[in-house]
């Protein structure tokens, strides 16, 4: 028997998320506090529902995709008492790993299974349904979910148990952000020194400085023609949300005591270009602030 799904968050991840499960066959309900989320889900074939405790009817998988941790453990608050026992709830939201850790313990504790399941792959991932899903959680939990995460994603990575998935959501958005400000910084230097952009993408793609902040999401218009610095610096991932998850990482840093001196510093360099209002911007465009440093 195909499974109810309800939803919860339908915003720019979680409406094409949403409208994947519907042409994958599940009937999807769904509940948004905003209005714009509200009409593209009815768009999509979603059934949208009043509340979040009205999606559960009949549901027996649940998906948050909500803005921040304290979002999604009122969430989960709130309707788990209305959660029949054996319901598989599902968060993709990009949390804390506290807060996933809480949200695990509140479906273990009504009998339900859980699942901590960020992605990655951004708005364009999320309509195509090309996805990574990070996962964490118990292996029967996971079994039970697959089929549901491969409609809307391409990879379903098991990284261990509860919060474990949002440890490696957050450990590798912190490498995006400390390779893409070292990636800048490598094209101001060039420019300083007169090469050309074309040269240096040239040798660092193919060579030992390569990551996907140059072969793919490359600062500088030109090498890679789908990168946003060729639509004015249009996202792709936006700086603010650079920001918060590299806010995610220092958190996580000092309530672990690791030491993360370049994710430190990069946090601060994310920090003041939001301040300096380019926060919607892609945040490759944090080459055109360092450039202006340099001047
Ligand atoms: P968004 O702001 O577009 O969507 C969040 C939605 O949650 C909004 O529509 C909002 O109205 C709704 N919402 C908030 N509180 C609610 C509540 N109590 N009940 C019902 N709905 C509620 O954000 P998004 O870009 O879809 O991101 C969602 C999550 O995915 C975030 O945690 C984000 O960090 C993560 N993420 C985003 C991207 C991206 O490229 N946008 C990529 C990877 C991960």
């Amino acid at each position: 028997m195909v499974e109810t799904i309800a939803f919860i968050g339908l915003g720019n991840m979680g409406g094409p998320m949403a409208a994947n499960l519907v042409k994958a066959g599940y009937p999807v309900r769904g509940f948004d506090l905003a209005e714009p989320a509200r009409d593209a889900a009815t768009a999509s074939g979603i059934t949208l529902c009043d509340s979040a405790a009205q999606t559960l009817t009949g549901a027996s998988i649940v998906i948050t995709m909500l803005p921040a941790g304290h979002h999604v453990l009122s969430v989960w608050s709130d309707i788990i008492k209305n959660v029949d026992k054996g319901t598989l709830m599902i968060d993709c939201s990009t949390i804390d790993v506290d807060s996933a850790r809480n949200c695990h313990a509140l479906a273990n504790r009504a009998s339900c299974l859980s699942l901590d399941a960020p992605v990655s792959g951004g708005t364009a991932g999320a309509s195509a349904g090309t996805l990574t899903f990070m996962v964490g959680g118990e292996e029967d939990a996971l079994t039970r979910g697959r089929a549901v995460l491969e409609s809307m994603g391409r990879r379903v990575v098991h990284c261990g148990s509860a919060g474990a998935g949002q440890a490696a959501k957050i450990c590798n958005n912190m490498i995006l952000g400390i390779t893409m400000a070292g990636v800048c910084e490598a094209f101001v230097l060039g420019e300083k020194l007169g090469l050309s952009h074309q040269a240096l993408f040239d040798v660092a793609s193919t060579s030992s400085g390569q990551c996907w902040a140059i072969s793919t999401n490359c600062p500088v218009p030109g090498p890679v023609p789908t990168s946003p610095a060729n639509r004015d610096y249009k996202p792709g991932f936006a700086a603010a949300l650079m920001l918060k998850d590299m806010r995610l990482s220092q958190e996580a840093a000092k309530s672990t005591g690791a030491t993360t001196a370049l994710g430190a510093h990069a946090t601060q360099l994310y920090e003041l270009f939001d301040q300096l209002g380019h926060g919607g911007e892609d945040f490759s465009s944090i080459i055109n602030h360092m450039r202006h440093q340099s001047a």
